[in-house]
């Protein structure tokens, strides 16, 4: 039952083939089996997984069921959920149970939805390998030797070993994406502003985005049904009429313009990644889709115009975390100047710290304009490549990540190489677009490569319709990691 999709568990609950309390053990017995050696979860609460499936049962027999209901997920430990501990992969909110719940774990319980736990992710979501995590790396379930990909990669992780049909994810640079495509799952980073980001710990706020994680276009589809909406909580909420994510599934890509960027050939792209994403495409024509060729000129500043914003946003975020609130505090210390350094020299690992550095320095009154709003107006050219884009093609088409999952440790030497990992995904972030990968195949090593899709914003619909119409025709998504059932 735990390699079900979120469809078929849906309709095995509502013809009662299975109750949400059984469903919810079967799925915990696995977390209890696996989890110490692919280390996806950071907390795991039996007790109240199941006291909340229980309540869905209630519900059920009530009358009072949606699709969801009863249907077990994971949250990213970036969500806030009252009672839990939320700590964001830090030692810092090592003991931190949050008072309230985020608006994503609102949503999804109001659906009836169970938490299955909280994920494990990179340092406060800083990392494309999830090796920067206070708790451990996560084990991609593929091969145990390499990286699940980051920050999300215990809701990868988990969905690929089918610890959890489904999982929340967060996406400031391909975060959702990146981890989605080196475990051969879906995942979709939304348009900015559709996801409510209150009560998720905030890295770069004007870059993060909430999203859904798991093995069909069709089930992000419904996730993002439950998570999408209007929330006056967050100021960058997109007040929009509510939509129904799954309204164009059926639709045929006959027609469909795709358009294919020449910079996404870029060197450092791996042959076995482009050949994949080469036949997808070639797929894409069987079923009646065109090709155009397109040009985003201004995509190679995006690594480095992220990482001047997303650090500047971050020292400025991290600042709270002062051991004065919550959170970790030094135990010894002389003086208040004192305690906040010693708190956060011992709270914080060395990413989060690098971030912090380069943050302040960008922000610096010297430097301000030279770096800071400087990348600012980069950013803007980069959203305009998309606009005139957009102006030629339905959707972008290329690869989510340069490579297949590298090994534990390659990289972790080298920011600047592991900052490359995201050099397909960050533009979108920084236009506020909207962007998903899905699985389109494996390397020589039978590692999964991903196909990433970016459509025009608030097109979510579309893209889920030109996913799920790919996922009809071809059955890379239903390949199960080896050794897992
Ligand atoms: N890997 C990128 C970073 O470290 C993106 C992370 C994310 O999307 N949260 O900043």
């Amino acid at each position: 039952m735990s390699n079900a999709t979120l469809k078929e568990l849906s309709l095995k609950l509502a013809t009662g083939a299975c109750s949400s309390v059984e469903l919810t053990h079967e799925y915990l017995n696995k977390i209890n089996r696996l989890n110490n050696d692919l280390g996806c979860f950071i907390t795991v609460d039996g007790e109240r997984s199941l006291a909340q499936a229980q309540a869905a049962d209630a519900q059920r027999s009530a009358g009072r069921a949606g699709p969801l209901t009863g249907i077990p997920l994971a949250h990213k430990d970036i969500f806030c959920t009252q009672g839990w501990l939320t700590t964001c992969g830090s030692r810092m909110l090592a003991n931190f149970v949050a008072p309230y719940d985020a608006h994503v774990v609102e949503r999804c319980s109001a659906a009836g939805m169970v938490t299955l736990g909280k994920t494990n992710m990179d340092e406060f979501a800083m990392g494309s390998s999830n090796e920067t995590s206070y708790f451990g790396p996560v084990r991609n379930p593929w091969h145990r030797e390499t990286v699940p990909g980051g920050s999300s990669g215990g809701s990868a992780a988990a969905v690929a070993a089918r610890l959890a049909p489904a999982a929340t994810g967060t996406d400031t640079g391909g975060s959702i994406r990146q981890p989605a495509a080196l475990t051969g799952i879906c995942g979709l980073k939304p348009t900015y502003g559709v996801v409510s980001r209150y009560g998720m710990i905030a890295f770069a706020s004007s870059l993060d985005q909430a999203g859904p994680m798991a093995r069909t276009a069709e089930d992000l589809g419904l996730l993002l049904n439950v998570m999408a909406g209007f929330d006056a909580r967050d100021s960058t909420s997109l007040d929009r009429p509510t939509e129904d994510y799954l309204r164009d599934l059926p639709r045929s890509v006959a027609g469909l313009r795709i358009g294919l960027p020449q910079e996404f050939l870029a060197a450092g792209l791996a042959p076995d990644v482009q050949r994949a994403v080469d036949a997808a495409v070639a797929e894409y024509r069987k079923l009646g889709a065109t090709v155009v060729d397109i040009s985003l000129p201004n995509m190679g500043l995006s690594v480095p115009v992220y990482y001047v914003l997303a650090p500047a946003e971050a020292s400025s975020n991290l600042s709270r975390f002062d051991g004065v609130r919550y959170g970790h505090r030094a135990a010894e210390y002389t003086d208040l100047l004192d305690m906040y350094k010693r708190t956060r020299a011992e709270g914080f690992g060395a990413e989060v710290k690098r971030r912090i550095l380069i943050g302040t320095y960008v922000l610096s009154h010297g430097y301000y304009d030279a770096y800071y709003i400087r990348a600012q107006k980069l950013r803007r050219l980069i959203a305009q490549d998309f606009a005139a884009a957009f102006q030629k093609c339905d959707v972008i088409m290329g690869p989510t990540s340069p490579t297949t999952a590298f090994r534990l440790g390659e990289k972790s030497a080298d920011p600047v190489q592991m900052y490359l990992s995201d050099i397909y995904t960050i533009a979108v972030n920084l236009a506020g677009l909207p962007g998903m990968s899905i699985p389109c195949g494996f390397d020589g090593g039978g590692l999964p490569v991903g196909l990433q899709i970016i459509g025009n914003y608030f097109d979510e619909a579309r893209m889920l319709n030109v996913a799920h119409q790919y996922q009809l025709a071809t059955d890379w998504h239903l390949k199960m990691p080896p050794g897992i059932e």
